[in-house]
């Protein structure tokens, strides 16, 4: 059993040279899709990643909940991948009704965004925090540890995970 990746744009407030959607193979193997009733059957996948780009862009807001109104139906566990800059406790008690968990991509290393995070992480859902390997102060780590956030740091490798269907919805 697979699980979906499902990416709701292209777009992001964050230009990162190592991002996974520029690279050509992770991008290509996306299968694109224009609307809501193009996704594939969602009862063949065990979860459902949701991101982008960035998926809280307020662009793609709209898009987002439809998303995950879609998904929750299948009863089966989803997160959601962002880079955090955009998300605020009340955005993330709303996501929090359809998503198990939030994953923060943290490419922007910034203690005022850790700050933001720890709060929502003890206040209204669970995130899990995600480095690239490369970019980990100490800080972060120890943040992490202190609240109870669990930490991954990635490798580049990473960008392409095995045993999962792709999808991007973009107009
Ligand atoms: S924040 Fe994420 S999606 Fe945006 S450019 Fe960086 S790696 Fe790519």
């Amino acid at each position: 059993m697979k699980q979906c990746r499902i990416a709701i744009t292209t777009k992001c407030n964050m230009t990162c040279s190592y991002c996974c959607m520029k690279q050509d193979k992770i991008l290509n193997s996306f299968k694109k899709i224009q609307k809501l009733e193009q996704l594939p059957e969602l009862n063949q996948y065990v979860s459902f990643a949701v991101t982008g780009g960035e998926p809280l862009l307020p662009c793609v807001e709209g898009r987002l909940f439809a998303l995950l109104t879609a998904l929750k139906q299948q009863q089966k566990p989803i997160y959601l991948y962002t880079n955090g800059l955009n998300l605020t406790p009340p955005l993330a008690a709303d996501i929090g009704k359809y998503v198990d968990g939030i994953n923060i991509g943290l490419h922007k290393i910034d203690i005022d965004l850790m700050y933001k995070l720890i709060r929502i992480h003890k206040e209204i859902l669970p995130i899990r925090v995600l480095v690239w390997e490369k970019l980990c102060p100490p800080y972060i780590e120890e943040l992490c540890n202190e609240h109870g956030i669990a930490l991954r740091k990635w490798k580049m490798d990473d960008c392409d995970i095995e045993n999962e269907d792709r999808v991007l919805w973009e107009d």
